[in-house]
């Protein structure tokens, strides 16, 4: 029996661990497939307060890790299959494992879509990206797609056009979907281009992009496009499947929350699936480290505890 289950050990499980951990809970990581989450595969962090020469991804998720577990905090590392919280103690199954639990913080990030085309998931990282303010000064003075219309398209072209020296947007509607504040800067920001009405068909290139190929939707005619990077911006999914039916959630699978609490007592989450506006590695630290003394205080006030 746990005091608190964490599911997910990226920035904000492994800070949620560390804090209920130093706080006397018993605490569980169910990791998940990825230890470290989205920064093990992120090679320089340059952005972690604290750390003025940058260090790699696995390197600051191996730090987390070992401060959560140096207060306690135990690991399983298995995706966690199922969970039941019609009424406590909760549970969380991993395979036919199952593990009892007063509270729980969910942590399982954000999945990005992705547009299924040849050349995408072999030049993930290799110029394939899916986060301009993670790594746009990689592409200073380079020439860049963003695939996408809507308004972290848009956010996101416009924050590379500071650094590339030409960014083309790729949309394949007949006009942009995004709001007219950031539409309007993007028109007149000289160095982004527009292409309406056309998709990528293949990330081209062998060890890094170097084009792609995109198809007129009109008119049906394919052309390659030389470019140094592709910035998919057509969206992301929250992992919260394994939570349907146990706590609200809105349409498009996001918990209905309020700060880190959601609609079942005792059940927090925190990161990236809960901020839709800024999804960093600091600011997932900071929701989970209030997912845990929100835990922390909500076990204090049960009777049985
Ligand atoms: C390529 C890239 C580069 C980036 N670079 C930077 C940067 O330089 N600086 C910066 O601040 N931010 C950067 N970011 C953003 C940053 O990585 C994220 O904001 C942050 O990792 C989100 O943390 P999280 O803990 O919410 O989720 P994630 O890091 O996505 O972690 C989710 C965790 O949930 C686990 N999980 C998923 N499903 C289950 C399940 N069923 N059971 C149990 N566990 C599960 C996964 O294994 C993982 O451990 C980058 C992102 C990307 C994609």
């Amino acid at each position: 029996m746990y005091d608190v289950i964490i599911l997910g050990a990226g920035p904000a499980g492994l800070t949620a661990a560390l804090y209920a951990a130093r706080g006397k809970l018993k605490s569980l990581v169910i990791t998940g497939p990825m230890v470290g989450g989205q920064i093990a595969l992120t090679y320089q962090i340059d952005n972690y307060p604290g750390f003025p020469e940058g260090l790699t991804g696995p390197e600051l998720s191996d730090r987390f890790k070992a401060h959560a577990e140096k207060f306690g905090a135990e690991f399983i590392e298995a995706e966690a299959t199922s969970v039941d919280l019609a009424s406590n103690p909760y549970k969380a199954w991993v395979g036919d494992r199952v593990f009892d639990t007063s509270s729980l913080i969910v942590a399982t990030g954000m999945t990005h879509r992705g547009l299924g085309v040849q050349g995408e998931d072999r030049l993930m990282g290799r110029g394939v990206f899916v986060c301009a303010t993670c790594d746009a000064l990689l592409y200073e003075d380079r020439k860049v797609v963003v695939v996408g219309g809507g308004d972290s398209a848009l956010q996101e072209a416009l924050d590379l056009a500071k650094f590339a020296s030409e960014v083309t947007i790729v949309h394949r509607r007949e006009e942009l979907r995004a709001c007219r504040c950031l539409t309007d800067r993007a028109l007149i920001e000289p160095r982004i281009k527009f292409l309406y009405s056309t998709v990528v068909e293949e990330i081209l290139g062998e060890k890094r992009v170097q084009g792609v190929r995109l198809r007129d939707l009109k008119t049906g005619e394919l052309k390659v496009v030389d470019t140094d990077g592709v910035l998919l911006a057509i969206g992301w999914n929250p992992n919260t499947g394994l939570l349907r039916g146990e706590i609200e959630m809105n349409d498009s699978g996001y918990p209905k929350t309020e700060g880190v609490k959601t609609s079942k007592p005792g059940v927090f989450v925190a990161g990236d699936l809960i901020d839709r506006n800024y999804r960093q590695v600091v600011t997932s630290c900071g929701s989970g480290c209030a997912a845990a003394i929100e835990a922390i205080r909500w076990l204090e006030a049960q009777p049985s505890h």
